[in-house]
């Protein structure tokens, strides 16, 4: 459903060196050309990627101030992304609710900000490794769910992320039995809490160790829609093969 999406997540990593030359990677890559491809590298190296990557890879913050700027130390605000050229900001990821402490809430707002302002949002959420044990992976991942569901102005510009933080960074990726499955949960209760329009529209993409070998059979999935690639966006020419894993 919708085209497929494959956004590159630079986290915390790069150089002025090895950022101009990733750009060089994928400014050279062949992708396909039904597909949406975004990189979101680091706010200092985002106005460099920005002006010197392809117009055919959009640009992608990986966090954004909850409200306009102004005395926020430290903090990126939503209208600074769009001076700059950003088009889109990765929201929720596991990183900033569980290593820096981001709670529904305050991720909601960030994202009822941005999209407000115009800008595209990546809506990350994602079950711990000791919830899916307990069986509570749907639980988690509808409560993050409704946490954007219930302040979002619409559903026009989000693409939802489903990262299993246990498959984040550990190699140990989701296997397409268990992304479809989570995928088809969140397709169905988008269905039930939003509308069939947003559940067939929406695009459902996963993240969590996907590389170079293991997109094609996630690809196939009915309900993966695209990735969201750590680790492998690193590298040009695997973050290419992983774009042209469309069906
Ligand atoms: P890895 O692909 O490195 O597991 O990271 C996934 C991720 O968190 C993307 O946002």
């Amino acid at each position: 459903s919708g085209k497929f999406f494959v956004g590159g997540n630079w986290k915390c990593n790069g150089t002025k060196d090895s950022i101009t030359k990733l750009v060089s990677d994928l400014n050279s890559a062949k992708l396909e050309t039904d597909v949406d491809v975004v990189v979101a590298p680091p706010f200092v190296y985002l106005d460099q990627v920005n002006a010197t990557l392809t117009d055919r890879i959009e640009v992608s913050a990986q966090n954004s101030w909850i409200g306009k700027g102004g005395a926020f130390t430290g903090e990126i605000s939503v209208e600074q992304l769009k001076d700059i050229g950003c088009k889109w900001v990765i929201l929720g990821h596991s990183e900033r609710r569980h290593v820096i402490g981001e709670d529904d809430q305050f991720i909601g707002k960030k994202a009822a900000y941005a999209l407000n302002e115009g800008l595209g949002v990546i809506a990350c959420i994602g079950e711990l490794l000791e919830e899916r044990e307990a069986g509570k992976t749907f639980d988690v991942c509808f409560q993050q769910l409704k946490s954007f569901a219930d302040v979002v102005p619409s559903w026009d510009n989000i693409v939802i992320a489903y990262e299993p933080v246990w498959a984040i960074g550990t190699g140990k990726v989701a296997t397409p039995q268990q992304a479809q499955e989570v995928h088809v949960a969140v397709r169905d209760w988008l269905k039930k809490n939003v509308s069939e329009e947003v559940a067939s529209k929406t695009r459902i993409i996963y993240g969590g160790s996907v590389n170079g070998s293991n997109c094609v059979e996630l690809a196939k999935q009915e309900d993966i829609d695209g990735f969201l690639v750590g680790g492998a966006s690193l590298k040009g020419p695997e973050f290419a093969t992983i774009v042209n894993s469309v069906i």
